[in-house]
């Protein structure tokens, strides 16, 4: 196996309110790693950090062989091209079709031939179950789908990490499954991934890594079952408990 993502002792701060504490972590190719942890615990701004979209305070991050602590050195572009990242909201360019969305980026920044990323949009639209709503406009489809839409997209730049950041948090309970069912298809390929979610029960069937943030820190990491029925601290055994 080889580390995609090795942070050691991370450190970022907002003015004067410590966000990330010193964490460490490392993500293998093809893993899937869970994030759980209360709101404001830094899970947001730790993915954010592997994309290069916050500066750090001092640590090592290398993501996709980027060394990301050094921001002079650093391709963001390059980065940007290998990582990908879904938000809870989706951001899909609402006056352009479902195609146009995906192929954009494969047009102007990857200059590829339309035939081309024409074909690629199909290719990651079938692998979302989107296939025949290419001609659509996000307004006519629902939240669920406009997520599948926002991730097939990502998957067009053909990255080697997907990170997903509460990407169900937004969607009606009906709708939450069939984006679940995307990640885990993706998963089920190889596709390495980070992601930070609410959604238990899907974190403990199917991350390989359970990792619980609390205070900016890592505070406990595991194999999710081992996590959830013997918790060692007495933050983690709460948060477990209590139905979020
Ligand atoms: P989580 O995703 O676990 O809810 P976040 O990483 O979003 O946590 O936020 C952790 C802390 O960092 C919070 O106190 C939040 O207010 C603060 N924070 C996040 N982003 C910024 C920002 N751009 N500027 C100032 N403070 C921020
Ligand atoms: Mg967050």
């Amino acid at each position: 196996m080889s580390a995609i993502v090795s942070i050691n002792n991370l450190h970022k701060s907002f003015g004067t309110n410590k966000v990330l504490n010193g964490v460490s972590l490392d993500v293998q190719k093809g893993q899937m790693v869970a994030i759980i942890g209360r709101s404001g615990s830094g899970k947001s701004t730790l993915l954010r950090c592997l994309n290069g979209l916050e500066r750090i305070d001092s640590g090592d991050i290398n993501v996709c062989g980027h060394d990301i602590h050094h921001p002079d050195k650093l391709n963001l572009r390059e980065l940007r091209k290998q990582v990908g990242i879904v938000f809870q909201s989706y951001n899909l360019f609402p006056h352009v079709t479902v195609e146009r969305n995906i192929t954009l980026a494969l047009t102007t920044i990857k200059k590829m031939a339309t035939a081309e990323a024409k074909k690629i949009a199909h290719n990651v639209l079938t692998l979302v179950g989107l296939e025949n709503k290419k001609d659509a406009y996000p307004e006519q489809l629902s939240g669920g789908q406009a997520q599948r839409v926002a991730i097939a997209r990502s998957l067009a730049m053909a990255p080697e990490l997907m990170l997903f950041d509460e990407v169900t948090s937004a969607l009606d309970p009906e709708l939450t499954g069939e984006v679940l069912k995307v990640m885990e298809d993706l998963s089920k390929q190889g596709m390495t991934m980070v992601l930070v979610t609410h959604e238990m029960a899907f974190a403990r069937k199917l991350a390989d890594i359970l990792v619980f943030m609390h205070q900016g820190k890592v505070w406990e990491i595991g194999p999710p079952d081992e996590l959830f029925t013997n918790p060692k601290t007495a933050e983690l055994a709460k948060f477990v408990s209590s139905d979020l």
